[in-house]
């Protein structure tokens, strides 16, 4: 039996357009797209886990893995390296499992030139003044971090157009209905679903 490759999906927002609950209310409803888990050298938060929510490694870990060619694109964002590992991708996706990326543009312009069918979605606040409130709301940032933040925001918006979806970010479940109903189009993509299905098709063929 033949097995489609599995699909890649690239998610990239500012900081503070709510990728990261958005991207774990996808990934509830859509139990067969997988999380790519990236590498980084910047420190654990509280709560996360290693191997969970990143790979936490040294920058001389890092350095060591860019030199063998270990990422399929890697990027440094805030003063940490971030890198999602190549072997893994082409493993599941060959596998013919669909995965997702949660990264920054500069990733996503990376894994698209090299996998042109990457699936770019955009998450979008819905205006610069909500997204500042909520840079404000999180009160873990300094007025100095937030401005910088809304500044990259502001560059990152202008990169819109490079991806092939946008969604906005105004009401969370109308956006996670939106993110699903992205995946779920990809998923169902007559040539994907022509290999899935083949078997069920043949049997449907006219008869003679
Ligand atoms: P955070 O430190 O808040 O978890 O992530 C900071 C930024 O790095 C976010 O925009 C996130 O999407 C991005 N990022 C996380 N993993 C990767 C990765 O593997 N590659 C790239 N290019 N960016 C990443």
């Amino acid at each position: 039996m033949s097995m489609s490759t599995g699909s890649i999906f690239i998610v990239v927002a500012p900081s503070g357009a709510g990728k990261t609950s958005l991207v774990a209310a996808l990934l509830k409803a859509a139990s067969d797209v997988e999380l790519s888990v990236s590498f980084t050298t910047r420190a654990p938060r509280a709560g996360e886990v290693d191997g969970q929510h990143y790979h936490f490694v040294s920058r001389d870990a890092f350095e060591a893995m860019i030199a063998a060619g270990d990422f399929l694109e890697y990027a440094e964002v805030y003063g940490n390296y971030y890198g999602t590992s190549v072997r893994w991708i082409r493993e599941r996706t060959a596998a013919g499992h669909d995965i997702l990326l949660e990264i920054d543009w500069q990733g996503a312009r990376q894994v698209r030139e090299i996998f042109p069918d990457a699936v770019g979605i955009f998450i979008l606040p819905p205006s610069l003044q909500v997204l500042e409130s909520r840079l404000r709301g999180r009160g873990t940032d300094s007025t100095e971090v937030v401005e910088r933040r809304l500044a990259e925001a502001r560059a990152e918006i202008a990169l819109v157009g490079e991806y092939d979806y946008i969604v906005v970010n105004d009401e969370f479940e109308q956006a996670r209905t939106d993110l699903l109903a992205v995946v779920r189009a990809v998923q169902l993509r007559a040539p994907r679903q022509c290999e899935r299905l083949a078997r069920v098709l043949a049997q449907m063929q006219p008869a003679g």
